[in-house]
């Protein structure tokens, strides 16, 4: 079996019917295969979107409200509502369900992060189906994952998954916009390498339920394939769409949907966690010389090499690197922006005479950097 662990993200378009009330039916189709792949040996885990779309039935609106309090009002009634009714199918089919709600904010805090990862491992060693969403009720826009095809990508991550199945009401990727009436319409349904033309092909936003269009599901792609795990995005439609996707991706047919093949160089868990995770908090410029030697020599980045400093941080926090032209990578800092200003051109020997104190000959070490430039760009 070539998929030993498989999370299955579903879109909140696919959960609901037109007028926002929830699709039972769809839940228990979605339900049902989930139990399937579980019996055939498999660790599963949902994301499901669809709290907000369900709360949106509940109180009365029609459309997608705007305001992030009435999002989190909705987002409230709604998931308690979706829970329940994931637990009910789940026990029908003999099966428990466990609820996990994650912010940006959990991923990025590394205990956090590790935690939750130990918190789903231990339920999978339990047989119990995680069934995981944003904590829509207490993040405000600025600390928001925003969709749940990044958060599933970072989670598969997360959870060293084989596979992750991105199921909505989209077929996959087409090469140009699928509402077009065009004779040249193609779906795209293998994707070795997501290079600029893949991403190009991604349009705008979805649906008025969800969030996330095709180009949250390219950047998810990417996130999902640089830590190792293969992708498909595919749609809900269906009744058996998961379990025959999962069925031709061991068969290697790509006949359904579009697969995202993963890198065979991934990243560790922990540079997924620095790459995938951390928000920036500023910038260093680096010299040609040291944007070569940390491109193509897998230096760390030191003192002398470093031009100039954009924004305030404090050491261990997360910075991009700029050769001045674009974004060379990223990395976890040992001195604050204050200190990088005076010690920046100099020599690590003399760190201790110019700051008084030394603490790392190091400004980014090798192990806290991942060097990729536009690709690991989101
Ligand atoms: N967390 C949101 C919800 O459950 C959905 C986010 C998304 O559409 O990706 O309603």
């Amino acid at each position: 079996m070539d998929f030993k662990r498989i999370v299955v993200k579903i879109g909140s378009s696919s959960l609901s019917s037109k007028n926002a009330k929830l699709n039972f039916t769809k839940i228990d189709d979605l339900t049902r295969q989930l139990v399937d792949l579980k019996n055939q040996g498999r660790d599963v885990i949902l994301v499901s979107s669809g709290a907000i779309a369900a709360g949106m039935g509940e109180l009365g609106f029609v459309k997608r409200p705007k305001s992030i309090p009435e999002q989190q009002a909705c987002a409230a009634v709604g998931q308690g509502l979706l829970i329940g009714i994931y637990n009910k199918f789940f026990r029908e089919y003999g099966e428990k369900c466990a609820q996990i709600l994650l912010t940006s904010s959990d991923l990025e805090n590394r205990n956090r992060y590790l935690n939750a990862f130990n918190t789903l491992k231990e339920l999978l060693e339990h047989g119990v189906v995680p069934v995981i969403n944003e904590n829509d009720t207490v993040v405000t826009n600025e600390i928001k994952v925003g969709d749940n095809d990044t958060l599933s990508a970072r989670v598969a991550g997360l959870v060293e998954a084989d596979l992750l199945i991105n199921l909505s009401d989209v077929d996959g990727l087409y090469n140009i916009s699928p509402n077009q009436n065009n004779k040249d319409l193609k779906l795209i349904s293998l994707v070795e390498k997501i290079n600029k033309e893949i991403e190009d092909m991604a349009g705008g936003k979805g649906s008025s339920f969800g969030t996330g269009g095709m180009q949250t599901k390219i950047e998810a792609a990417k996130i999902a394939v640089n830590s190792g795990v293969i992708m498909i995005i595919g749609s809900a439609e269906d009744k058996n769409s998961l379990l025959n996707l999962v069925e031709m991706a061991e068969k290697k047919e790509y006949n359904m949907g579009t697969t995202f093949l993963a890198e065979k160089e991934s990243l560790s868990k922990r540079k997924q966690w620095l790459n995938f995770n951390l928000p920036p908090s500023g910038k260093i410029f680096v010299d040609k010389g040291a944007a070569e030697a940390l491109i193509k020599r897998g230096k760390s980045l030191l003192p002398g090499g470093i031009t100039g400093v954009e924004a305030n941080f404090n050491s261990g926090e997360l910075v991009l690197i700029s050769n001045g032209k674009k974004i060379i990578g990223r990395g976890i800092v040992n001195y604050s922006s204050d200190e990088i200003k005076k010690i920046k051109g100099a020599h690590s020997e003399e760190i201790k005479d110019i700051l008084g104190y030394f603490n790392k000959s190091e400004v980014i070490h090798r192990d806290n950097m991942v060097i990729g430039g536009d690709h690991y760009e989101y």
